[in-house]
């Protein structure tokens, strides 16, 4: 038993630690702050489970009480025959359409361009509690929601690497290639946005799944 003088003085600390953690949560975020108005969370519920589509656990939803929270959260490994260079923390609902992309466009396009598969893709960022664009007084991203991914490189059989940063205005057929996988992501997925969109995006590729009140999506 601890001496009731002890239990005390823990208590305290803990409950001035919830307070000092109430309070910074809502004012700062460890990637600056952020503004959640008019956002809505997205459709995390999925058809198919990620386990079924590749390498992936369903882990504990994630809610930092300050807007980033992740329901129905996934760690994804793999999906189909392509290897994430780090695990993605996701929501269930990103899992299939980010499949789906990478089996019936990325595969198909990477035989035309290059004659060969992608086995793997560097994940640059999956859930992350943070402002867009990494941009402090900004609205939160939707990776606040692990509700995105970005893809910073395609690994093809051979171990050439198709990166954004070289070869958007690289070769012929590195830029056909990664042209066509960022115009076709469009629609399954709800914002598509690289090189062409602005300098945060100049290396990577951001997909998400947005939750608009119209429905509409954002590609550039
Ligand atoms: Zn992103």
């Amino acid at each position: 038993m601890f001496p009731t003088s002890f239990l005390r003085k823990f208590l305290v600390v803990v409950a001035a630690a919830a307070v000092l953690a109430a309070c910074g949560s809502s004012k700062t975020n460890k990637g600056g702050n952020f503004s959640t108005k008019g956002l809505r969370p997205p459709v995390a519920s999925c058809k198919v489970k990620p386990s079924r589509l590749g390498l992936a656990e369903k882990i504990r939803d994630i809610d930092e009480r300050n807007g980033c929270q992740v329901t129905n959260a996934w760690k994804v490994e793999s999906l189909g025959s392509v290897r994430f260079s780090q695990p993605a923390i996701m929501n269930c609902g990103v899992a299939d359409p980010l499949y789906t992309w990478l089996e019936d466009v990325v595969q198909p396009t990477a035989q035309r361009s290059f004659g060969e598969s992608i086995v793997s893709i560097d994940v640059a960022a999956s859930y992350a509690c943070r402002p867009r664009n990494k941009r402090s007084g900004a609205k939160m991203s939707e990776h606040g929601f692990g509700n995105a991914i970005d893809i910073a490189a395609f690994t093809l059989e051979s171990g050439r690497r198709i990166t954004i940063a070289e070869g958007w205005w690289g070769s012929r057929d590195e830029r056909r290639f990664l042209h066509t996988v960022h115009d076709r992501a469009c629609g399954s997925f709800h914002t598509v946005l690289g090189p062409d969109s602005d300098r945060a995006h100049r290396d990577h590729l951001h997909l998400d799944l947005q939750n608009r009140a119209n429905g509409s999506t954002y590609c550039r």
